[in-house]
């Protein structure tokens, strides 16, 4: 029945005309690319701020464009000529397939362009050969099934259906950001919500690839390119840490992996940090330790810091990040965390660490090396 996915998209209305366009082009080339990898074959094309994907696979198409930044729903959709008749065969074309027999219904139709007829003879003389053909009732206010027809110029598109797509901006509008990525819950989700504005995304994680495999594909999945993984082992620098800085483990470690991140941002052209720290959720997280974790120059972003956990759990499960995560506590972390890290605490431990050669180290090591 299908041979078109209807895309909509949000907030590029906003822009001027050139951003516009140019947000526009880059949300078609990401569909492209991504449909390409899945060998799709398709042919795809603009009309007054909609995109449409003509192809015989429209359910695989749907599946990928759901999980495309900038799209803020994907219908599958049948494309037929603009006369009223036509548009009212592919409406009961439609019911018949789509209704069931005791279901309420309405039909909605939209239209632009110059045309003989009103809306609103279709929406009623559509309903009528439909209750004439099937055994249903019309609802209005609340149809258990609606019938849409967007009647464009010469072209109608009906369907049955809109599946949300994740919003937002289309990947790569904005510039790159490191992201701090763990094996835990949080960070999955606030690399997620920043790729969501359009940030690229280039990930440090400090432990193994292997453990982060898997998260990362799937993030890459929603970004239809690879992502860069920048991986450091952490055991020799968490005994270093943590038998200099005792109670102050946490927020020294951090600290270090804020700065190792900003060292890489400044390698790669990238304009900040993003962490998935949230207030108050452990000891690192008061804002007293907050405060001392905030020690680069660069712009950090924290999207999940005012979220409750349950709101964390419940993205991560959407986003298909959840099944990745990994329990368990860090083993460097101290019995008994300090909640409210001293500056002279702080400053102690990181002299006797020499955290800045330790920092020029890892970064020769490991950061220049996996370029
Ligand atoms: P997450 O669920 O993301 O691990 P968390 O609640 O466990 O978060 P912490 O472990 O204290 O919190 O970490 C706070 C943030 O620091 C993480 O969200 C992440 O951005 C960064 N971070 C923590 N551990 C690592 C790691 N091994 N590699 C890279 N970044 C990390
Ligand atoms: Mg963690």
């Amino acid at each position: 029945m299908y041979d078109t996915v209807i895309v909509r998209y949000g907030e590029i209305f906003l822009k001027s005309d050139y951003v516009r366009k140019r947000f526009e082009d880059l949300l078609a080339r990401n569909m492209e690319d991504k449909m390409r990898r899945e060998r799709i074959s398709y042919k795809l094309y603009r009309k007054r701020h909609r995109l449409y994907v003509k192809t015989n696979e429209t359910g695989v198409v749907c599946d990928i464009l759901k999980n495309t930044f900038g799209v803020v729903s994907v219908s599958p959709a049948r494309e037929v000529g603009s006369s009223k008749d036509a548009v009212i065969e592919a409406c009961l074309k439609l019911a018949k397939e789509t209704i069931k027999p005791v279901e309420s219904f309405a039909v909605r139709v939209q239209r632009t362009g110059k045309h003989e007829y009103k809306s609103r003879d279709v929406e009623a003389e559509a309903g009528g050969r439909i209750i004439d053909a099937l055994n249903v009732r019309v609802d209005l206010e609340n149809p258990e099934k609606t019938i849409y027809a967007e009647i464009r110029d010469d072209a109608a598109y009906v369907f049955d259906r809109k599946i949300d797509g994740p919003g937002g901006l289309p990947y790569g509008s904005q510039g790159t950001l490191v992201s701090l990525l763990s094996t835990g819950i949080d960070s999955p989700v606030s690399s997620w919500m920043m790729m969501r504005r359009g940030c690229k995304m280039l990930f440090l994680h400090f432990g193994d690839r292997e453990e982060i495999k898997d998260v990362v594909e799937k993030l890459a999945s929603y970004a239809g390119a690879e992502l860069p993984v920048y991986c450091i082992p952490k055991d020799e620098i968490l005994e270093k840490i943590s038998a200099h800085a005792g109670r102050y483990t946490c927020v020294v470690c951090k600290r270090f992996m804020h700065r190792l991140a900003e060292k890489l941002a400044q390698q790669e052209n990238a304009y900040g940090i993003v962490s998935g720290e949230n207030m108050g959720q452990v000891a690192s997280q008061t804002l007293a330790n907050l405060k001392q974790i905030n020690c680069v120059s660069m712009p950090v972003y924290r999207p999940l810091i005012a979220l409750d956990k349950d709101d964390i759990i419940k993205i991560a499960r959407e986003i298909g990040t959840l099944e990745y995560a990994k329990g368990g506590r860090c083993a460097y972390v101290p019995d008994k965390p300090s909640t409210e890290a001293r500056d002279d605490a702080i400053k102690t431990a990181e002299a006797e660490l020499g955290i800045e050669q330790m920092l020029e180290d890892v970064k020769d090591r490991y950061i220049l090396k996996q370029r």
